[in-house]
């Protein structure tokens, strides 16, 4: 059984030698049928020299390099195309999901899962504002999709060949592993974690990418969205018929109320909810542009692995 472990690391100079040397501990049951694939995400620190530097005090060690800042998500892809395990563990580089748990995970695996998922139970210095806005995101998410995505996971999980190869069937540019994950069904199941806080440096998730992350996964998971906005346009008809019974009444009646505030309100509440429908259209309208370009999601721009992998593509 061949284990890889793969690791999207951008800027991340400072924890990749305490990483490694980590995760060399963590699999070192499987010594010689293991992988470490670190994936640096266009890092603009030197974070491709502390990968190399690594590799000397441990051969499992691989490294490919994206040509550019891609993203979270899409330098996990790549390193999950790039991956030959059998078993494949996936983590974040600061160190905040343990990989001692990997033997828990293992053991889980080997009774017949598909997909061990890592749930914290709690989190440890981070920022009450992530902790609030992390809540309410999954609890949003699961309300706007039609997937069932477990709450507070990361990417944190260990996988099974069939499962990963099922995600990296799914065509769409707009990656949100954990959701595709989730939709890939198998059997699976949750390992509770208590999530240290970051061992180096600082988040690489500033609000931007945090929003940029919720909204790909709302759109990438559900049109739920656009059902809303229909909703929303039927209270605009209930306003409209509201308007006309109002007109024969001042008509039948000969009596004009003075109205200013409310068509006032009525206009900018109805305008701002056109806005906001139309605000959802673009954005599943901008996706469809995306996913219809094809373009390759990232280029490599180094690769230990001694051959150069062809953009998006296995091995
Ligand atoms: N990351 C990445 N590309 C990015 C941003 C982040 O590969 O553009 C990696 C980062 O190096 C880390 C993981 O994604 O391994 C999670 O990032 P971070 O720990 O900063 O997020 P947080 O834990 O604060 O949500
Ligand atoms: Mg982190």
């Amino acid at each position: 059984m061949f284990l890889s472990v793969v690791v999207p690391c951008y800027n991340e100079e400072e924890s990749v030698p305490a990483l490694v040397q980590r995760l060399a501990k963590a699999i070192a049951p499987w010594k010689d049928r293991s992988e470490i694939l670190l994936v640096d995400d266009g890092s603009s620190d030197a974070t491709w020299a502390a990968i190399e530097a690594a590799r000397a005090g441990c051969p499992q060690l691989q490294g490919i390099r994206l040509s550019g800042n891609r993203g979270h998500q899409v330098a996990l892809t790549a390193g999950l195309e790039a991956a030959r395990g059998e078993r494949i563990l996936m983590l974040d580089a600061d160190l905040q999901d343990p990989p001692e748990l990997l033997g828990d995970m293992m053991s889980l695996m080997d009774r017949g899962y598909d997909v061990v998922y890592g749930q914290r139970a709690e989190r440890q210095g981070e920022t009450m504002f992530k902790k609030v806005s992390a809540h309410v995101f999954y609890r949003v998410l699961n309300l706007l999709s039609d997937v069932d995505i477990p709450r507070d996971t990361g990417d944190f999980r260990l996988v099974s060949r069939r499962a990963l190869d099922a995600v990296l069937a799914m065509p769409e540019r707009a990656r949100f592993v954990r959701g595709l994950f989730a939709l890939v069904g198998f059997e699976q199941i949750a390992l509770q974690y208590r999530r240290a806080p970051r061992e180096a440096g600082e988040t690489k998730y500033p609000l931007k990418k945090m929003v940029r992350l919720a909204v790909d996964a709302m759109t990438a998971l559900s049109t739920k969205p656009l059902k809303i906005a229909t909703r929303m346009a039927f209270l605009s008809l209930m306003a409209a018929a509201g308007a006309v019974v109002y007109l024969v009444w001042s008509m039948v009646t000969h009596q004009t109320a003075p109205g200013w505030a409310s068509l006032f309100l009525t206009i900018s509440i109805f305008s701002s909810i056109q806005l906001f429908t139309l605000g959802i259209m673009g954005e599943y309208i901008g996706r469809i542009y995306t996913e219809a370009k094809g373009r390759p999601l990232y280029f490599l721009s180094e690769d230990t692995r001694g051959t150069m992998a062809a953009p998006g593509t296995a091995d």
